[in-house]
């Protein structure tokens, strides 16, 4: 039992026979994707949870961004501000529209942009700012609204770990001008592989839609080059079934947080993230820093993890803007903090159905070193 693998998540299904059950009007329908009924309902009770005014579901939370982009028509060649402290996607978004990221730094004490560092990046090509509310920590949505509004750019939220999170009892995707979700398998809340974009015009519905379909607008006009970015009804409908369970999720994912808070906030050298007051946290990752005091650094607590059979993952590291595929291209000086995180960072398992035993053999290997 004792090498029992432990991954750093577990997917959340919903009871096999509930989605079974739910899937059988296909085989009367023959509809399976192109906006079919369980798109729609989706969409409409999405919406309602996630507390956001608008709502477009995508194929999956990397469409929804690059199409988020694309939906408001920046000027090739624009500037958008983001941080490297993120998965990929982020930054791959950016740059498949034709726009060149800005890395801006990230604060040390909960791994969001460094708002106060954003305002000497603005230059006359700026076109958006793009935050990433990294693990589900919210970034400081005021200061980055304010400087939006004083340089007249959009605010696109990186919400793909922030399903469910609240600030100051608002649902997270309310704030700025979009923000998109992710739904893949590993996410909080999943639909197989999914996305969406949670926006505040209407007006934007419509694009969107387009975007996601080809840029069909009738049966013999396209209008627009969009993409295919439809999410199909197999993946509607398990969203709907896991929906049903998500406050479950959450509750069963905030017990081992606290666990592992509790065990872990008297260990010399393992810091945890700085929690903001006003927000409901969705319990998504539980990533810890491995500082100098501790004995061993992050790599050799992750090796010694992995030789027990728990893979803990070292969720942002390298940063995007050291990534192979665009190193030298972009300008990513001044990312001292960023850089220092994503050498000390380690994502702990955390997930539904980790047993309390499980837990324990985690945190007997931390705490003894
Ligand atoms: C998961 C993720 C995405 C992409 O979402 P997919 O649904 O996997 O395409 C984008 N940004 C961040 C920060 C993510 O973690």
């Amino acid at each position: 039992m004792d090498n029992q693998k432990i991954y750093v998540t577990q997917s959340s299904m919903p009871p096999y026979e509930e989605y079974i059950e739910a899937i059988k009007p296909l085989w009367n329908s023959h509809w399976l994707t192109n906006m079919g009924v369980y798109h729609q309902k989706l969409e409409t009770r999405l919406k309602e949870y996630l507390d956001v005014p608008e709502l477009s579901l995508m194929v999956n939370g990397h469409m929804a961004l690059e199409l988020a982009i694309q939906a408001m028509g920046f000027p090739k060649g624009g500037e958008v501000i983001t941080t490297p402290f993120t998965f990929i996607s982020t930054t791959h978004a950016i740059i498949r529209n034709g726009l060149n990221p800005v890395f801006c730094d990230v604060k040390p004490e909960d791994g969001t942009i460094d708002e106060t560092k954003i305002e000497s990046l603005v230059t006359d090509r700026t076109v958006a700012i793009l935050p990433v509310h990294v693990y589900g920590n919210v970034c400081n949505v005021e200061v980055i609204q304010k400087i939006a509004g004083k340089y007249g750019l959009k605010v696109i939220y990186d919400a793909a770990h922030a399903f469910g999170v609240t600030y100051k009892g608002r649902g997270i995707g309310s704030y700025g001008d979009i923000s998109i979700f992710s739904f893949h398998a590993t996410k909080v809340f999943n639909t197989i592989e999914g996305g969406a974009v949670a926006f505040l015009t209407p007006e934007l519905y419509g694009k969107l839609y387009n975007l996601k379909n080809f840029g069909i607008r009738g049966e013999e006009l396209v209008t627009e080059v969009g993409a295919n970015a439809k999410m199909n009804e197999f993946c509607a409908i398990m969203g709907l079934c896991n929906l049903e369970y998500v406050e479950q999720v959450i509750d069963s994912r905030k017990k081992i947080y606290e666990e592992y808070e509790n065990q872990l906030k008297n260990i010399q050298g393992i810091r945890m993230f700085e929690k903001k007051p006003d927000v409901k946290q969705n319990y998504g990752y539980f990533p810890i820093l491995v500082e100098a005091e501790y004995p061993l650094n992050r790599n050799e607590l992750y090796e010694l993890l992995k030789l027990n059979g728990i893979y803990a993952r070292k969720y942002f590291y390298p940063l995007t803007s050291d990534q192979a595929c665009f190193k030298g291209k972009y300008c990513n000086v001044g990312l001292d903090c960023s850089r220092k995180l994503a050498e000390k960072v380690l994502v702990l398992p955390i997930y539904e159905k980790l047993k309390w035993e499980e837990m324990e053999r985690i945190m007997k290997i931390i705490c003894k070193v």
